[in-house]
């Protein structure tokens, strides 16, 4: 009896063993088809393989014009062939053709500031849910994402790499996911979300809430904001994200307020450099701004309360400027009267830095920065088409796609998505939209993927097909 037990126990081992193995190998095999154990992916009978695009007019992401009607083929998750001419194929057995009919084949779009665990979950609920139900909502949202034709957006914080994961696996639908992890904050700035008993905290005490959520990490001298920093690209962090200075929904800090030291996001501005990749920061006022450029950050969020000496110097600096449409209009989420009060300031500093951002042709990304509200989530297009209130419909696509791409590769070598995004031309990742409708004359199309994205494409495989079959 023994002796069976003891054949069955080492029979067992040795086929979870074999198992490992065979992970192993899946694993090593590193594309798209990788499969989670005992999950195959989602949606296998869309995945890779080649699609040819007939007839369809293409914004490349740079031009203001579109193309002559073109066929553009795609094999596997490269844009392999763009041709004015028709694309004839050898066999057209394994081929999927869609039918453009003249339609508008453009690049997926990308946000550049984007929270995908926080944007359309109540604040309230965030701090006190249960995290793996937390999870799952971002896991849902993350898929609107994608059909709303967002293929890619860069996480600026929160706790998103296991759904990054879970995504590229092909185990969940959503986009390509820039993450950033926790973005670090100082004691009483702006990712400081501790409730009141849970200060003073004890040196070297137990982390806060949001902190073990993987949302914030907060760190008050340059040696914390590198092991803090260090952590997140530990975890898989693209870029790093820092709390530079005041900001609209944080209770603790005034808006005014500059945040950090300059050796406190040199330190995190040098772990960042070492891993090939760069730090960006909250920041609205001039002073905020200035002390996290001379530390050497790559790019600065929101900047509202920018003054013109300083907008020159992002353009000296060649510094990206990741500028949100923010306008006290129906996309304004319910605010403590605190808050409200923050807010009107910076909305009434919204059309001046656009001017300053083109006056001194700063390199500017679209980001929506929507948080805790599904209902403005949903509207993440609709926010994009509100650029039109500074650029020409072309531009302002140009910004959420080419613009946004280049943003992207800032990541250097640890860029998850090596390749070029948000173009469409011959060597590019395939993220595509088939647009009904021309947004370059109607840019206000973005606001309604449902109806107007009848393709939706992500490294090659399609998410949706709304044409009629
Ligand atoms: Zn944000």
């Amino acid at each position: 009896m023994v002796r069976k037990l003891k054949l069955l126990l080492s029979l067992s081992l040795l086929l979870a063993a074999l198992s490992i193995g065979l992970c192993r190998l899946s694993l090593a095999q590193g594309d798209a088809d990788l499969e989670a154990p005992g999950l195959a992916p989602f949606p296998a009978t869309m995945a890779r393989g080649a699609t040819l695009f007939q007839n369809v007019r293409i914004f490349d992401g740079k031009s203001d014009a579109l193309s002559a009607p073109s066929d553009v083929l795609v094999k596997s998750n490269v844009i392999e062939r763009i041709s004015a001419s028709p694309i004839t194929l050898d066999t057209k057995t394994d081929v999927r053709v869609i039918a453009g009919d003249g339609r508008v084949l453009m690049p997926g779009l990308i946000d550049a500031h984007w929270h995908a665990f926080m944007a359309a979950t109540p604040q309230l609920l965030l701090m006190t849910a249960d995290p793996s139900y937390l999870h799952l909502l971002a896991a849902r949202q993350a898929e609107a994402t994608l059909m709303r034709g967002f293929t890619t957006v860069r996480d600026l914080g929160g706790p998103v790499f296991g759904l990054k994961r879970a995504i590229d696996e092909g185990v969940m639908i959503g986009p390509r996911i820039y993450p950033s992890g926790a973005f670090i904050s100082q004691t009483s700035g702006h990712g400081d979300f501790r409730f009141a008993f849970e200060v003073p905290r004890t040196l070297g005490g137990p982390l806060s809430h949001s902190e073990v959520e993987g949302i914030a990490a907060i760190a008050d001298s340059p040696d914390e904001v590198r092991l803090r920093a260090r952590e997140q690209l530990r975890q898989g962090a693209s870029q790093i994200k820092l709390m530079a200075g005041g900001g609209v929904a944080s209770p603790y800090n005034p808006i005014e307020s500059t945040q950090f030291t300059e050796p406190e996001i040199r330190a995190a501005v040098e772990a960042a450099d070492n891993w090939g990749t760069y730090v960006t920061v909250h920041a609205y006022t001039p002073r905020a701004i200035r002390q996290a450029v001379a530390a050497g950050v790559k790019g600065i969020e929101h900047g509202q309360l920018i003054d013109e000496p300083t907008a020159k110097l992002l353009a000296e600096k060649d510094i990206w400027w990741s500028l949100q449409p923010l306008l006290d209009d129906e996309d304004v989420p319910a605010l403590s009267p605190e808050s409200r009060k923050k807010a009107s300031v910076v909305f009434a500093g919204t059309d001046y830095a656009y001017e300053l951002a083109k006056k001194y042709k700063i390199k500017t990304a679209f980001g929506s920065d929507v948080l805790f509200d599904a209902r403005i989530a949903g509207r993440q297009g609709a926010i994009l088409a509100k650029m039109v209130r500074w650029y020409t419909p072309a531009e302002a696509l140009k910004m959420a796609t080419a613009d946004n791409g280049e943003l992207m590769a800032l990541s250097g070598f640890i860029n998850p998505y090596p390749g070029k995004l948000g173009v469409v031309e011959e060597g590019a990742l395939a993220d595509l939209l088939l647009v009904d409708g021309n947004p370059l004359e109607n840019v206000r199309l973005v606001e309604d993927p449902d109806k107007n994205f009848l393709v939706i494409m992500k490294d090659g495989t399609i998410y949706k097909n709304a044409l009629p079959k």
